[in-house]
């Protein structure tokens, strides 16, 4: 994220400060502080009735043409759980219910940042799938035909959300 120069409330140049322990930039005219804080984002580690995991690949950068678990940014005033389910339903038009929070995740990804990632199990009953243009493709997978998933988080997401199967 490119840093501010000006001050977006009154436009004095800004200054910087250590703030709460942080260098920070300062406005000496209004006192706004920049703040910068994590950017919410919302996974969805979706599952049909015979327990296939949906995988998609994706056609936009970051990551493109890499299997992925489908999610995206939580909008201002939206839960996280809505997020997640619209993220899910707007790439692959599949309705999902949240079972369960599978974890909270850290990461630093340009060009947006600081992330705040919330995996959530999904399940769905009807898995019928259309993608958008997002994806070059997706699909519920059994483990032993599951593309490659290769980036980190998603593999730790898918690690972290197997611990919690019920032993059969
Ligand atoms: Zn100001």
């Amino acid at each position: 994220m490119k840093p501010y120069s000006f001050c977006p409330i009154c436009g004095t140049m800004l200054d910087r400060a250590i703030i709460d322990g942080r260098g920070r930039k300062v406005c000496l005219s209004c006192s706004w502080v920049h703040y910068i804080n994590p950017l919410p984002v919302a996974i969805a580690y979706t599952l049909n009735k015979n327990d296939e995991l949906l995988l998609a690949l994706r056609a936009h950068e970051p990551a493109c043409n890499e299997w992925s678990l489908p999610g995206g940014f939580v909008e201002a005033g939206e839960k996280a759980e809505d997020g997640c389910l619209r993220e899910l339903r707007e790439e692959t038009s599949l309705e999902g219910k949240i079972d369960s929070l599978i974890g909270i995740y850290h990461r630093e990804v340009e060009p947006y940042g600081s992330l705040l990632v919330l995996a959530y199990k999904v399940v769905v009953e009807d898995d019928t799938i259309a993608i958008n243009h997002e994806l070059f493709e997706a699909g519920f997978y059994p483990e032993h035909l599951m593309p490659e998933v290769r980036i980190p988080l998603h593999q730790e997401i898918m690690k972290d959300a197997a611990l919690y199967e019920p032993v059969q």
